[in-house]
Formats: structure tokens, sequence, C-alpha cells
């Protein structure tokens, strides 16, 4: 598995209480996607699991490292949803627990790593409390999210909570760079559409995606020439991928940071040219009532199941295309 320079700091300073005898048997990081969590899961997981640690680094050699670098050591569980299913479900947590309170196989410790703890049903969320409130013997969870706000509050209690949080731009900046990414300006809007996250952005980066992107932003451009803004539409109604619309929401905010020459806060560096047209086409409280308006368009699609994109879309566009610069909307659009 890969390693990335930004998880040495918080590797040691975790890792400093497992040595210390200290570590909490139940671990909760939360990361935004892309800054690689998994990989310091991972290394966490090979130190615990590990007969002979040297130092903050598992031996390599050992039978239990060997195991795990095969990928089959039994003590080291990774529960994942059936398949077919979004959910871990409580027969899922039930066939790893039981297990749990037996001898170790290899004589070491038992790790049980999930890395998405959003998706264990309340059920399963139940049953695996129960086990963190009655820990079994050198028995070690390692649980990731994205969002703490939506695991039960108990089970966040039972855990010690970590947050991983991304790494400065310069170093975000410095990882691109090695990874054959040219262009600062590029590299600084992905990382910034990213959250900061270096794997997001350079996920971003890929020709194909980061098209996507440029087409939506030449897109814009026709639409103000030309006043006809539904031009965007195919280019914002993708199936299930609401990224575009995250990336038209950025350009708005970053029209408003540009009439407030705030212009190195801005997301997307490499749109100057794009931003300044919308921050001189629209004032700024129509800016705010399209940030408004397209916050709701993307509520409606994560909220109602089976809404017609298409329809929400199109309703928007022409919201936009009638609305007035100084954020007035003609009576007939409301
Ligand atoms: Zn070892």
């Amino acid at each position: 598995m890969n390693w990335y320079p930004w998880l040495n700091a918080p590797y040691r300073q975790i890792l400093a209480r497992y040595q210390e005898g200290q570590g909490h048997h139940a671990l909760l990081i939360h990361a935004l996607k892309g800054n690689g969590e998994s990989s310091l899961f991972y290394a966490l997981g090979r130190w615990l699991i590990c007969q002979q640690p040297e130092g903050i680094k598992s031996c390599g050699h050992c039978h239990s490292c060997r195991l795990m670098m095969a990928g089959t050591h039994p003590d080291f569980y990774q529960p994942e949803p059936e398949k077919g299913r979004l959910s871990l479900g409580v027969d899922g947590i039930r066939q790893i627990i039981d297990p749990l309170y037996n001898h170790a196989q290899q004589g070491g410790a038992k790790v049980v790593w999930l890395p998405h703890s959003e998706l264990l049903t309340e059920q399963a969320a139940n049953a695996l409390l129960k086990t963190l409130e009655e820990p079994p013997e050198r028995t070690y969870f390692l649980l990731g999210c994205r969002e703490p706000s939506r695991l039960l509050p108990t089970l966040r209690s039972r855990c010690l909570y970590w947050h991983l949080p991304s790494p400065d731009e310069a170093v975000g900046l410095q990882w691109l760079r090695q990874q054959g990414i040219e262009g600062a300006e590029q590299a600084r809007t992905a990382l910034r559409l990213a959250g900061g996250a270096p794997l997001g952005a350079l996920e971003l980066l890929q020709p194909a995606r980061w098209a996507e992107r440029a087409a939506l932003c030449a897109g814009i451009g026709n639409a103000l020439a030309r006043r006809d803004f539904l031009l965007l539409l195919p280019l914002l109604n993708k199936d299930k991928d609401d990224e575009p619309l995250y990336w038209l929401l950025s350009l708005l905010t970053d029209a408003l940071k540009w009439q407030q020459g705030a212009t190195g806060f801005m997301i997307n560096q490499d749109q100057l040219q794009l931003v300044s047209e919308l921050g001189t086409r629209y004032q700024a409280g129509a800016l705010h009532h399209q940030l408004h308006q397209w916050l709701g368009c993307r509520q409606q699609w994560q909220a109602i199941a089976g809404v017609n994109r298409e329809l929400v879309l199109t309703n928007q566009l022409l919201n936009w295309e009638n609305g007035a610069p100084d954020g007035r909307t003609h009576p007939w659009t409301l």
C-alpha cells in the first residue's frame, strides 16, 4: 500500500499511545476523501498485529507480518457489505464479533478495520457498540468515517476520535508536482476543489475528469455570451454525479470573492477570466440568490428518491437565464 508524507506525523502521534500501552481499543478517524487514511489504518493495523515491531515499524518478517502481506491473516477482520448491498448489516458484524471472544489464532492481537462506519445499519452499530463496551482482550477496532454526525452518538462516544486534516496546501502542491502534475494554477485549483485532499486532487486532474470540468467552465462562458443557459443542461445532468454542480457552486462563490477583491482565496485559480465575467455581470444579491437556488436544487437531488433531475435542472437554468443581474426575478419565474 502506498505511503504519503502527510501521514507521518499523525502516524507517529497515534502510535505513541500504543507504544506507551495507552492506545485506545477503538480508534475513530475522521478524514475527507482523498487524504489516504486507508494507508494510515493499514500501517497501524500492521504494527498492532506484528509480533516483534521495531520502533514505529512492523518488522516485515515475523509470521504475522507475512500473513498480513499475503492478505490472509486470520485475526485481521475487514467486514464489508454483502454483495449488492450498500449497508453493512447486523449479520456481517455478528460473524466477526463471535470469533473475537476466542483466543487470537496467531496468539497476538486482533484487529477489526471498518473503513466506512457510516455503512453500519443501526442494528449493526448497536451490536458493535456492545462489543466496544466490553472489548475482548487485545482486540483493536480501527474505524473510519467521512461524516461523524451520521454515526450513532453512543458509538462515537465509545471511540477515541481523531481528525485527520488535509495537509497544508504547500505539501499537497509539492506532492502533486512529484506525481508529474504540471501547472501550479491547475494543481492549486484541483487541490482546493478537493478540500485540500491531495489524492482527491490527483483523481480530479485525470485527463477525462479535468476535461469535463473544462467543458463546464467553457459552457458557462458560452451561456453568458449567448444568454442561453439551457446549453448547460447536458454538462450538469450527469447520472448520480453531483460534482459538476459543485464546480458551478464554487464558481459562483468565487465571483463573490472576486467582487470583494479576495482573489487569493478563490478556489478556481485557473478560471480568473470566467470568474471576473460572472462577478461583473451579476451583483452580489443575484449571486447569493443563484447560490441559494442551486443549493436547493442539490438538496432535492439528495433528499428525493427518483427525482427528475432534468426537470429540476431545466427549471433552475431558466430561472437563472431570466433572473435580473441585480437579483430580482421576473414574477413568472418564481
Ligand atoms: Zn512482524
